[in-house]
């Protein structure tokens, strides 16, 4: 590819030189001309409009006024020293001050020079005046502004600043970048469709987010750019679908068997719900039809997702296939072990558990049995996913609270067969439709959207430490119906140490008022030994234990249904979605549950509505939309550091009409051109291809 302006090193751009080159590559992760150009502003000042004097107010806050100064006055000395001067329009005056060094201003005032200002008014004595406004003149003015409409404002930093680089001064540097880079950059959306949408090229667009002409050219530039991220998500998504549905896959599990018969009839125990059938139902077409499954099973904590992914994974074994399922944590896949080693009691299924602290001779064993072939299921973490583990025969795998696990690890986990596995994966965090549009695009989706029978809404309650005693009385009515009680901290503090700390005088104060015997409480948290890990969940799990002292390590999956009550300290500090998750952990039998929120007496804004999100609804779908809106989705899904939601201009919740009409669009395009080589989806391919990295699948195909 030959060498591109947009791609010139920034150092080279007039104005910036090395030292400002360094900094906006550390600071802004600015490299190239191109780079600045997508570095758009954080909002906009509209500076369309003049006040007239006469109206300004204490009240009118930044004010635009444009008239002449007369008499300068400089008053006091040295460094008490004030410039004060008249500033007038038809209407009427106003006064003007500059602080400290002013003597710029003196040079730069010209009583016959027409001057734009705009600043903040103040008001001292009873009389208002506006301090150090910034002020240009009517050439300088028509220059910056062009037709003299919106002013960008960009993001800078303290770093930037000392070496001038002001918001004002990107902008300056934003006009250079633009005239060199004018025509350079590539369309990428076809003319006739931009042309329908009303949306400008991509020189235009550049052109406008920056020196807007007028704010409907602006909304309809930063619109493009939106539009063009979804539509390329959309697309790749749609793409991949496609692909998937016309490989034939080669493992085609039709035969409902043995062991799930057995199962189903003789070791459930329940009847599934009728959300839990059609779920299965769902699955054991995809597994047994010519395509690939990529399924994500979304269902509140509680719903019964892994009865469901149990026998899926007892489907592959009856066709003579191992599954495997993975977890994220490894407390979470020792449950799923236990629990699913229990369900298949009595049941000739070989299950075996692999995490990073199995040891040596065991995983050794563990190893060659899976490439025998004589474990059919096999639970771990990410220790599954490790080069030297090989299947005999893998069908299906089974990704626990997916948003964990990032696209690489997805990938690795498919190299562990020849022939492209089937992948069902689970989730409890409910995803907002916005996100799951976005994210799980090129997954099909199944939703468990009924809780098994018999459950009670668990009731949510809130509590401050000056009313702790009714939170102890609460505790011992549980306790004498020999209910069992989670209690959770927080991590708070940056270092560790200080939340064992935390945790470790909670757990004292607990042992106080429920002293062993006759009660038994546990402690648990990530830093303890394996094996006492173990030991502490086993004894809660069997009943032993009445009280659980705990960190977020119970956060997923822990299912103990005599457990009625959770307790949440510092309630504030949660994330939306980790209370939920956490308040799922009761309500699982029949009786009432509860869970109680303790708080500070001052609570900041977030904490306060984090808190009432949760005391309104027991519902995961509400509470997510809540979550999604306070935080933004990357938090959510966990994904922040992955990338995965990294978009450039997108913002799922603003953005939701126009990510909506991309996947409508997208589906047309793929569904008539699905490699995009029509000569009008030229620029769509070429785009792609020039996206590069994550972008680009195009030409990996
Ligand atoms: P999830 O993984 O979706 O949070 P689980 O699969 O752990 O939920 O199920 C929660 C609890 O409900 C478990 O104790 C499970 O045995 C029980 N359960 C699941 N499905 C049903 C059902 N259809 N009827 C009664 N209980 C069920
Ligand atoms: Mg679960």
């Amino acid at each position: 590819m030959s060498a591109k302006i947009i791609d010139t090193e920034i150092e080279y751009l007039k104005g910036v030189g090395p030292a400002r080159a360094d900094l906006f590559k550390k600071e802004l992760g600015i490299f190239s001309f191109g780079d600045l150009l997508n570095y758009f502003p954080f909002r906009y000042i509209d500076r369309s409009g003049m006040n007239k004097i006469a109206d300004v107010k204490i009240d009118s806050g930044m004010v635009q006024i444009s008239g002449y100064f007369s008499g300068a006055e400089v008053q006091g000395r040295g460094r008490a020293s004030r410039l004060s001067v008249n500033f007038s329009d038809e209407s009427g005056s106003i006064t003007v001050i500059w602080f400290k060094s002013h003597n710029w201003v003196l040079e730069k005032i010209n009583p016959h020079t027409k001057f734009i200002l705009f600043g903040k008014v103040n008001m001292f004595n009873r009389q208002l005046y506006i301090p150090h406004p910034e002020m240009m003149s009517i050439d300088e003015f028509k220059a910056v502004y062009f037709s003299g409409k919106m002013q960008p404002v960009y993001n800078s930093t303290e770093k930037l600043k000392s070496k001038g680089l002001d918001s004002k001064a990107i902008g300056k540097l934003m006009a250079e970048a633009l005239v060199r880079c004018r025509g350079q950059f590539a369309e990428t959306l076809p003319d006739a469709l931009r042309e329908k949408l009303l949306l400008p090229s991509i020189d235009e667009a550049y052109k406008n987010v920056h020196i807007p002409d007028d704010s409907k050219l602006l909304d309809r530039s930063l619109k493009r750019f939106r539009f063009e991220e979804a539509l390329f998500l959309q697309l790749r998504h749609r793409i991949q679908v496609k692909r998937r549905k016309q490989a034939k896959s080669n493992i085609v599990l039709k035969t409902v068997g043995e062991h799930f018969n057995y199962f189903y009839y003789k070791n459930l125990g329940f009847e599934l719900t009728g959300a839990q059938k059609r779920v299965m139902k769902d699955i054991h077409k995809d597994l047994a039809g010519a395509y690939r499954m990529n399924r994500l099973l979304q269902g509140d904590v509680g719903s019964g997702k892994t009865v469901v992914a149990l026998m899926s994974m007892l489907i592959a074994v009856d066709n003579g296939y191992q599954a495997c399922m993975m977890a994220p944590t490894e407390i979470l896949a020792q449950q799923h072990y236990n629990t699913i080693r229990n369900l298949l009691r009595d049941m000739k299924v070989s299950v075996r558990l692999l995490t990073g602290s199995t040891k040596a001779k065991e995983k050794r064993e563990i190893l060659q049995e899976l490439e025998e072939g004589s474990i059919n299921i096999i639970v771990g973490t990410h220790a599954l996913i490790e080069d030297p583990v090989k299947f005999q025969k893998l069908a299906l795998a089974v990704i626990d609270e997916q948003h964990r696990f990032g696209v690489k690890q997805r990938a690795k986990l498919q190299k562990k067969s020849t022939d492209p596995i089937h992948v069902l994966v689970m989730t409890a965090t409910p995803i907002p439709r916005t996100l799951a549009l976005s994210v799980y695009g090129d997954l099909d989706v199944s939703i468990i959207d009924e809780l098994p029978p018999g459950r009670k809404p668990v009731q949510t309650l809130f509590f401050t430490e000056s009313t702790r005693n009714k939170v102890i009385k609460l505790m011992k009515q549980q306790l004498a119906q020999k209910r069992q009680i989670y209690i959770v901290y927080p991590l708070i503090s940056e270092s560790e140490k200080l939340d064992l700390i935390a945790l470790e005088s909670g757990y004292e104060g607990v042992v106080r008022d429920f002293p062993m015997p006759p009660f038994e409480v546990g402690i648990l948290h990530g830093r303890m030994k394996h094996d006492d890990k173990d030991r502490t969940m086993d004894r809660f799990k069997r009943g032993i234990a009445d009280i659980l002292v705990s960190t977020t390590v119970i956060e997923v999956g822990v299912d103990v249904p005599n457990a009625s009550m959770m307790v949440i300290e510092n309630a504030e500090r949660f994330g939306l979605a980790q209370l939920h998750q956490l308040r799922g952990r009761v309500g699982r039998g029949a009786d009432q549950s509860y869970c109680v929120l303790m708080g500070g007496n001052k609570l900041s804004d977030e904490g306060k509505a984090r808190i009432n999100a949760m005391l309104s609804s027991n519902d995961g779908f509400v509470i997510a939309e809540e979550d999604m809106k306070m935080r933004g989705p990357g938090d959510i899904l966990g994904t922040r550091q992955s990338g995965e939601l990294d978009f450039k201009w997108l913002d799922l919740i603003r953005d939701f009409k126009i990510i909506n009409y991309a996947k409508k669009l997208a589906a047309e395009i793929v569904e008539d051109d699905p490699e995009l080589v029509k000569p009008e989806n030229q620029c769509l391919r070429n785009a792609f291809i020039q996206y590069g990295g994550k972008n680009s699948f195009l030409n990996i195909a």
